[in-house]
């Protein structure tokens, strides 16, 4: 089987350069991203995927979370606008907010969500109103965001693929492998039995680009085609580690990054992040949050 995928490499990166910024561009021609993330159990979550696509060089930061936490992210992110929405029981964004955030959504490049997104049921049904009340990039009134759905946001997915496939090509979802078990339905072990059969059939039923994380990360494309990042390092294996890689996805996507490429960019920048800690610091022990500044220069290296 990994006869068909196409390896990860320096290579390949600098054959399919990142769009570029004019030198008189202004943060508006980098994109606005919006991350809906955190919980009052995970506000951390939101920070680090924030922060992840201003470090891929995203222009303008949105942060939407539950309320009681958002004046603590804006005093820790002071780069970003951030919305405090009305919260569940669980200290999660409350479903009925869909609309107040369909309106912030619609004027974004790309959002995120799901990192620290806690409050499964109220997280599938926001993430799906939402998906549902904003135009495809390709309709009639000229097109609204794309989307990265991670963590919480991919909970509700495996029920009901419609309001996914209504962006069909404008969604990149990035599930590690007890996440992809529960979209299909089915065990972490079955998963791992076969990674890549995993990815396709869910990128098909989604026609989502897949971007199943883990030792060897895998990205799919809903028509077949297979990429594996087998680069990283073990110390990427830490609390928020995902939650970054999704955050530097939606910024590689507000940049300008087709799909395809902000998976492909994203993952292995995220891995190369470790193995620059890795080197300096050690293989263990690295933080989540100390990646993000690696970005820059990782991303320098490939220019
Ligand atoms: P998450 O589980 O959402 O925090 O994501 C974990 C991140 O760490 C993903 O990007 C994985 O690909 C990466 N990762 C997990 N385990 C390993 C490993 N053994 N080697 C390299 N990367 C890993
Ligand atoms: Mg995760």
């Amino acid at each position: 089987n990994s006869a068909e995928e196409i390896p990860v490499t320096a290579e390949l990166l600098r054959s399919m350069p990142l769009p570029q910024p004019d030198d008189d561009g202004d943060k508006e021609t980098r994109g606005r991203v919006l991350v809906v993330a955190g919980s009052v159990p995970v506000p951390g979550g939101a920070l680090l995927a924030g922060i992840g696509a201003l470090r891929a060089g995203a222009g303008k930061l949105q942060i939407a979370t539950a309320a009681s936490i958002a004046p603590h992210l804006g005093l820790a992110l002071p780069e970003a606008l951030v919305a405090g929405l009305p919260e569940t029981a669980e200290g999660g964004i409350a479903a009925e907010s869909a609309e107040a955030l369909a309106q912030r959504a619609s004027r974004c490049d790309t959002v995120l969500i799901g990192p620290g997104m806690m409050d499964e049921a109220a997280v599938a049904e926001l993430t799906a109103d939402l998906l549902m009340r904003l135009e495809p990039v390709d309709g009639p009134a000229g097109g609204g965001p794309r989307f990265v759905l991670d963590a919480g946001a991919l909970a509700g997915l495996g029920r009901d693929p419609g309001p996914v496939r209504r962006h069909a090509g404008h969604v990149v979802i990035t599930p590690h492998a007890g996440e992809m078990a529960a979209l299909l339905g089915c065990s972490r072990e079955q998963v791992e039995a076969d990674p890549l059969a995993a990815a396709r059939q869910v990128a098909v039923q989604l026609k989502a680009v897949v971007v199943l994380k883990g030792s060897c990360t895998r990205i799919v494309m809903p028509e077949g085609r297979a990429w594996a990042y087998r680069g990283g390092t073990v110390g990427l294996a830490t609390s928020g580690s995902g939650d970054t890689l999704a955050g530097i996805v939606a910024g590689l996507l507000a940049r300008g990054a087709s799909p395809e490429q902000a998976a492909i960019w994203g993952v292995y920048l995220h891995g190369e992040a470790g193995n620059r800690l890795s080197r300096r610091i050690g293989p263990l022990g690295f933080l989540a949050r100390e990646l993000l500044a690696e970005i820059p220069a990782a991303m320098a290296a490939l220019a």
